[in-house]
């Protein structure tokens, strides 16, 4: 014991490994997965394109073919591509590691999605936290402050924000890419379910870089994300990427996703139609409902949000209790937008809490 106290960092001794909840035999509404499984044709077609993988031989190095599929569905110009990843937290660790440095700093709005802060950690960068404002908005004053005083290498913006759901000001973007010296990362995991997209601003700035994952489109079993920049900042991060980071079946149904885009994206669009159905009953039910550009959303309670989600747990529904995580959530749990039927369940088992 003493020798893992020994050679264990201590700021390692200290946290807690990312914790999951267990979700066995309950309705999975924690974790912003779709509800939507392949079937029918698509299924068919996915494993026709798996069934054709060599396991023998070590993947493409850089998953070119996927990479080329995706760089025209995205309609990226020549000197834009994409860097993959083992799910985007990959992708984040990759641009941390890039950067780190004695001295380097790595900025985020707060609360944001927790890897940011987790990944400094793990690779011994300051971590600067701006919080938002009570309605989720960016404290701008703060933020441009806290900006020009840290001068951090990264600035990490979701958009939509986990685990707030909601987009920032677009005016309040470009003056914080604007006044960033060091690389702005936009990471657009919830892009699908948002009436705002940045791919753009990867042409408008020369300091803007572009996350995305496969993970919120039913994909989350995969593992596979995308870091979309010009040619120029990849070659530099593809220097600290893993040898063989995608694995052949990844590559494969990559290629498959992108091949379906356009039925997988109807999935998308019916789960932001769910989301305002969904909002709007639990608004009648008496809840107080955050706006969402995600597929998910924040619901305040009338009390401590471990309540409605015991309650909900024993009728069979797994959310996740947000208070707790940061004191803007007082009452506040996050809940998956899912199916009409999923919906439905979730419902009845709130009526009956
Ligand atoms: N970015 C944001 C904002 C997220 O919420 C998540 C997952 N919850 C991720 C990145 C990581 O997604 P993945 O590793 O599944 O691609």
């Amino acid at each position: 014991m003493s020798r893992i106290k020994r050679v264990i960092r201590p700021e390692l001794l200290a946290q807690s490994a990312y914790h999951v909840q267990s979700s066995q035999g309950l309705l999975k509404l924690d974790a912003m997965e779709s509800p939507f499984k392949l079937s029918g044709e698509l299924l068919q077609q996915w494993l026709q394109a798996i069934s054709s993988t060599s396991l023998n031989r070590y993947p493409d190095p850089t998953a070119g073919k996927a990479a080329k599929r995706f760089a025209e569905v995205f309609a990226l110009a020549e000197d834009e591509g994409i860097l993959f990843g083992n799910g985007s937290d990959e992708l984040l660790q990759i641009l941390i590691q890039a950067v780190a440095a004695d001295g380097t700093k790595v900025l985020a709005p707060s609360p944001s999605f927790v890897m940011y802060e987790t990944l400094c950690l793990w690779n011994r960068i300051e971590f600067v936290g701006v919080d938002l404002n009570a309605d989720f908005s960016l404290n701008m004053p703060a933020m441009l402050e806290q900006i020009n005083t840290h001068q951090p290498a990264l600035i990490f913006l979701a958009q939509p924000n986990n685990p707030t759901a909601n987009n920032w000001a677009v005016e309040d973007l470009q003056a914080i890419v604007e006044c960033a010296e060091g690389l702005v990362v936009i990471d657009e995991a919830y892009y699908a379910y948002s009436d705002r997209h940045h791919l753009e601003w990867i042409r408008r700035y020369d300091n803007v870089v572009i996350v995305r994952t496969l993970s919120k489109q039913g994909f989350a079993g995969i593992r596979l994300g995308m870091l979309i920049a010009k040619q120029a900042w990849l070659d530099e991060f593809n220097k600290v990427r893993m040898p063989y980071n995608i694995n052949v079946l990844t590559q494969a149904t990559a290629e498959f996703v992108a091949d379906a885009w356009e039925p997988l994206g109807l999935e998308a669009g019916q789960l932001a139609e769910n989301r305002q159905e969904l909002s709007d009953s639990l608004v009648e039910l008496g809840l107080e409902v955050f706006p969402s550009q995600a597929n998910f959303l924040v619901v305040r309670t009338a009390h401590e949000g471990a309540l409605l989600c015991n309650e909900l747990k024993a009728r069979g529904v797994l959310i996740k209790n947000l208070c707790g995580t940061h004191p803007l959530f007082k009452h506040c749990v996050r809940i998956t937008v899912s199916s009409i039927s999923d919906n439905t369940l979730l419902l009845s088992a709130i009526e009956s809490s």
